[in-house]
């Protein structure tokens, strides 16, 4: 039949523009826009911008303006000309400085996922993650690929930190944790998740266990002395002995993998696991019926570009964890990206 008269694609064209923003957020954050905006302490024009940032005014003009459109910036008429500042969201997220920011996340978003998603559709063929052709590395090892330079590596752990500045006291405290005094956890990276529990529990201690140029890399950067109740232990999970806990933590760690692999961590987990201890995993959960939430399914395409892992529904973590021995396996959702699924060893 004809369509209706009053029929838009109001939600395909806005779809087909999707990367467009992305890449105007990309390029503001990297030409330090928003670093400059809070920086003048007063609104900007066009001209002062470009001549700052080092770009072109007419490419510079056009940038600002779509800013504009999205929101992130504001603009006022000042003797016929426009001065430009950030929003409240530009200034908290978009700057390099804040202790908020995303900048991290948009730059490695910007270097290294963009670079992947343009194989997406090999990767949907194919089942498999797309870092060959995106970068040219071919490894076996998928963090041997993702830390092909040091300068990557300390880039992925950036991107990893960032995120619980913003979500990681809600996972933390979605279950009540206070009786785990010895807590473990694994493949914890920069120690961000590490530092909330120890804010939201203080009789806890933390051992970040992490391969050994991580755990250099994360004492160097960022966990400082001070943060006494953190400590390190460097291995390779899937080989080296885990050491003893009250809580094991797996933070977006089992999303990386196959059921397989996630069977054989947790199996491992589940013997050095103190009768009475736990495991806490935090993941952004899949729906059961699948329509849902949209952030995870494309979370989960992310999983296929660029890992050898997927996003799962509350459902299938019972199943892995229930493989390697838990009980009790309960989930809590937060309501923001990230939520908690935790299983206990019978005391
Ligand atoms: N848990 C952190 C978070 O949520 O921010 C980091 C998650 S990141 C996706 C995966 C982490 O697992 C990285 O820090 C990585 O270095 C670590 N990792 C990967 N393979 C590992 C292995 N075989 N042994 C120990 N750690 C490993």
């Amino acid at each position: 039949g004809t369509p209706a008269a009053d029929m838009y694609p109001r939600k395909i064209l806005e779809y087909m523009e999707g990367f467009l923003v992305s890449k105007v957020v990309f390029s503001s954050c990297e030409l330090g826009v928003f670093d400059l905006l809070l920086s003048a302490e007063r609104p900007l024009s066009a001209e002062e911008i470009s001549q700052a940032i080092g770009a072109s005014l007419d490419g510079t003009q056009r940038l600002l303006a779509a800013c504009t459109g999205l929101k992130l910036l504001n603009t006022l008429q000042d003797n016929g000309q426009v001065l430009y500042s950030n929003t409240e969201q530009a200034s908290v997220y978009l700057t390099r400085s804040s202790p908020l920011s995303l900048y991290q996340s948009i730059q490695y978003s910007s270097r290294t996922i963009y670079l992947c998603w343009h194989h997406l559709t090999d990767a949907v063929r194919e089942g498999r993650n797309q870092y060959e052709k995106a970068f040219g590395v071919n490894s076996k090892d998928l963090f041997q690929a993702l830390y092909r330079s040091d300068e990557e590596m300390v880039k992925f752990m950036q991107l990893m930190n960032s995120i619980w500045n913003i979500c990681g006291k809600d996972v933390v405290t979605a279950f009540d944790l206070s009786s785990f005094k010895v807590i473990c956890d694994l493949g914890g990276c920069s120690g961000a998740l590490a530092k909330q529990c120890t804010s939201a529990y203080p009789e806890c201690t933390v051992t970040i266990f992490d391969l050994p140029k991580v755990v250099c890399t994360s004492r160097e950067h960022f966990v400082t002395e001070a943060d006494q109740r953190i400590s390190f232990h460097k291995g390779d999970f899937f080989k080296d002995p885990l050491p003893e806990g009250d809580l094991y933590i797996l933070a977006r760690i089992l999303h990386d993998w196959t059921d397989e692999r996630c069977v054989e961590l947790l199996s491992k987990i589940y013997k050095a696991c103190k009768p009475g201890g736990a495991v806490l995993l935090v993941e952004a959960l899949l729906y059961e019926d699948g329509s849902g939430p949209l952030t995870v399914q494309l979370y989960s395409l992310n999983m296929l570009v660029q890992t050898e892992g997927r996003e799962r529904t509350a459902a299938q973590y019972t199943t892995l964890l229930a493989a390697a021995g838990f009980s009790n396996i309960q989930h809590r959702l937060t309501g923001k990206i990230y939520d908690a699924v935790l299983g206990n060893k019978e005391a």
